[in-house]
């Protein structure tokens, strides 16, 4: 078993251990493809800092190689994709069945160590089964799909409403498509020149840059001057909060996306003035299956996100070639020979 340890920030080391034994409702998946995103990137730097040392790794594609006792779901060689968040199993919500609402999720490459290693033992729980037609690249934008699908099952979306996204990560870009396939029309807000090109080759027609005109006049004339009712920021982003409260219709939801440290400042005086709903979605727990689904169909088109293979034995030379503004847009892919 090999995997990448990163001792400190920027220090990767590859280490070598004995192989371990699978223990009952556990499955034995070499990893064949390892998606390498600016959230990792964070890591890598100790933008976002870990406990030390730390794997990192949160989206995988690879094969069953080992099912431990009578398995009817999962035999040698099938093609899977790794649900990476792990649910307590001693919460009130776990108790009630509803593991994705876990009060205590852990996260395989975020909170716990991740899949950037040839060999892991996972509960079977975390599998998911890949369609032959389904590629290995594709299939790694699955997490990113299903956390979108989580975000769209917050919001109220009603057909030909305007769902305003603000993003500087590719996150948005997803759910845009998303939005536009149940019917409603994203209005992509991005302040990254390369996200706004994707999403107009995308088909998403509304792609403004708040750094160029001012989004409240350019919503204000999109909508008719209706503004928008559901808002989502991306929260990895960097926007100024001023301009989504401008956008926002009286009674409007704004769903706060994604896990990032970053700190956004919230205007109380705002929130209450217009009587907006604020709530956050975290993970994409639960909807891996219709994320598979919305990715084999072409539904949700990852084409223009996938980057750069890169050989796992040369990942540490080339983590210290790469910077943030690389990972924009395309994600890198570290393939395991
Ligand atoms: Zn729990």
């Amino acid at each position: 078993m090999k995997a990448w340890i990163l001792e400190a920030p920027q220090k990767l080391v590859l280490k070598e251990f004995a192989p371990t034994e699978i223990s009952e409702n556990q499955i034995k998946v070499k990893i064949e493809e390892v998606l390498l995103a600016n959230s990792d990137y964070e890591i890598y730097t100790g933008e976002s800092r870990r406990k030390y040392p730390f794997i990192m790794g949160r989206n995988a594609v690879g094969v069953v190689s080992k099912v431990e006792g009578d398995n009817p779901f999962f035999s040698k060689m099938d093609r899977v994709a790794i649900e990476p968040y792990i649910p307590c199993e001693a919460c009130d919500e776990c108790k009630n069945d509803e593991y994705e609402k876990c009060s205590n999720m852990q996260e395989l490459g975020n909170n716990c160590n991740g899949l950037l290693q040839n060999f892991v033992d996972l509960p079977y729980t975390l599998l998911h089964r890949l369609p032959n037609n389904l590629s290995n690249e594709k299939a790694l934008f699955v997490p990113y799909v299903a956390f979108c699908l989580n975000v769209i099952d917050a919001l109220n979306l009603e057909k030909g409403r305007h769902i305003a996204i603000f993003s500087s990560t590719k996150t948005g870009l997803i759910l845009a498509q998303l939005v536009a396939y149940y019917q409603a029309v994203p209005v992509f807000v991005s302040n990254r020149e390369e996200l706004l090109d994707a999403a107009r080759s995308l088909g998403i027609f509304y792609s403004i840059n708040p750094d160029q005109v001012d989004v409240e006049s350019e919503i204000l004339a999109i909508t008719g001057g209706r503004m928008c009712n559901e808002l989502v920021l991306l929260s990895n982003s960097d926007f100024n909060m001023k301009d989504v409260y401008n956008v926002a219709a009286v009674n409007a939801n704004i769903c706060l996306a994604g896990y990032s440290n970053k700190e956004s400042k919230l205007s109380v005086a705002q929130i209450c003035k217009k009587h907006l709903n604020i709530f956050g979605v975290y993970n994409g727990a639960g909807s891996y299956s219709s994320a598979i689904n919305l990715l084999v169909t072409d539904t949700i088109n990852v084409e223009s996100l996938i980057g750069r293979t890169v050989p796992f034995d040369k990942l540490d030379e080339e983590m210290s070639k790469t910077n943030a503004a690389d990972l924009v847009l395309k994600s890198k892919i570290v393939k395991i020979n």
